[in-house]
């Protein structure tokens, strides 16, 4: 059952996870437990993360491993370096194969099924459209494109001209096509830093990148961790909502900080790969829960291809925790998905 509600003009403070220095506090078996609040930038915005940790663990090195552990994937991932595998991939000639690292070859098998899932309304070969666009790399034009720039970037998106051979492990395309997995990268590098963390004996945390999120265990004041989902505005806004979490991720998509306007219309930095257009409709925030921040980057992009109707009928289909707002004359529409009722008591 889907649910709405005209939302009041009331606003809630952002649901900050603690203040930004540490606490001291009990854990579970008397241990000193400290809350440790550590930040820093990667894939062109910032990270943060709060942990439970012992009062004698080093935050610096923590903060280096974190560090490192997105600045692996960037460096596989991003298509703003010449040098990354999808800077390769990007301007290999077709029939050329590109090698790459595990993590990309982790991440393209995800796209590739998230794309088969949504019926291309994720698309990790937009590059192309998004360039067009002005949302990639390459450099922006004054003027928006026209149908038949449209027409021949479409025409790279087609996944059956991607080959995959998970033995090197290496890529290839057999026509022109580029990858972009600005969409999905945030999300992998949010579950990658949570390996580590785990890794390092570390049970309680929360990591979030560019507002991707994954939580473990327990904040250690013993109450879950705590994530606003914010009201849609250029800048920081305040949360709308607030939802307690376990071991659990979060993403949302929303075209609310990244669009651009040209000649007084706004273009989506989303890119509807049936179209080649940016999309239109009046979703301003999705907002998806997956065991993975992976996963919930990817079916929130989808779903904000989708829209409101067809995004709420998917999130159904796959029994999706998906909480949408929706813009209006004043203020937004809230709607979710059944299986988002438990997150908002
Ligand atoms: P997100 O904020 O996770 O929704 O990712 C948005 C970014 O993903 C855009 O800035 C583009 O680089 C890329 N993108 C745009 N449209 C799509 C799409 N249909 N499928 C996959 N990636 C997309
Ligand atoms: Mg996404």
């Amino acid at each position: 059952m889907i649910l709405a509600a005209n939302l009041p003009g009331i606003l809630y403070p952002l649901a900050r996870t603690a203040c930004l220095f540490s606490l001291l506090f009990l854990g579970a078996c008397g241990e000193q437990s400290v809350l440790v609040e550590l930040s820093g930038e990667t894939m062109g915005t910032r990270w943060h993360v709060s942990v439970a940790t012992s009062a004698d663990k080093p935050s610096e090195q923590l903060t280096a491993l974190i560090q490192d552990t997105l600045d692996q994937v960037d460096a596989g991932m991003s298509t703003y370096r010449p040098d990354s595998d999808l800077g390769r991939f990007n301007r290999a000639a077709p029939g050329q194969w590109v090698t790459i690292s595990p993590q990309t070859l982790d991440v393209t098998g995800i796209a590739l099924r998230v794309a088969e899932q949504t019926g291309n309304a994720f698309n990790p070969a937009v590059a192309t459209l998004v360039d067009l666009w002005g949302f990639g790399p390459g450099e922006l034009g004054a003027s928006v494109p026209d149908e038949a720039q449209i027409e021949a970037a479409l025409s790279t998106t087609r996944l059956d001209q991607l080959e995959l051979d998970s033995t090197v492990p290496a890529l290839r395309k057999l026509s022109p096509m580029q990858l972009d997995y600005s969409a999905i990268a945030k999300g992998y590098g949010t579950d990658q830093v949570a390996v580590q963390l785990e890794r390092a004996g570390l049970h309680d945390f929360l990591v979030e990148v560019g507002g991707e999120v994954r939580t473990a265990g327990e904040h250690p004041r013993g109450r879950p961790w705590r994530v606003g989902i914010e009201r849609p505005q250029r800048v920081q806004g305040r949360a709308i909502a607030a939802l307690s979490l376990a071991d659990e991720a979060v993403a949302t998509s929303g075209d609310y900080r990244n669009y651009r306007e040209v000649d007084g219309r706004r273009y989506s930095h989303t890119i509807d790969p049936a179209t080649g257009y940016p999309v239109s409709h009046r979703l301003a925030s999705v907002t998806v829960l997956a065991p993975t921040a992976v996963l919930a980057d990817a079916y929130a992009t989808a779903i904000n291809v989708m829209g409101p109707v067809a995004g709420l009928a998917f999130a159904e289909k796959m029994a999706l925790p998906v909480y949408l707002l929706v813009k209006q004359q004043e203020g937004f529409e809230v709607l979710y998905s059944s299986a988002f009722e438990p997150y908002l008591q």
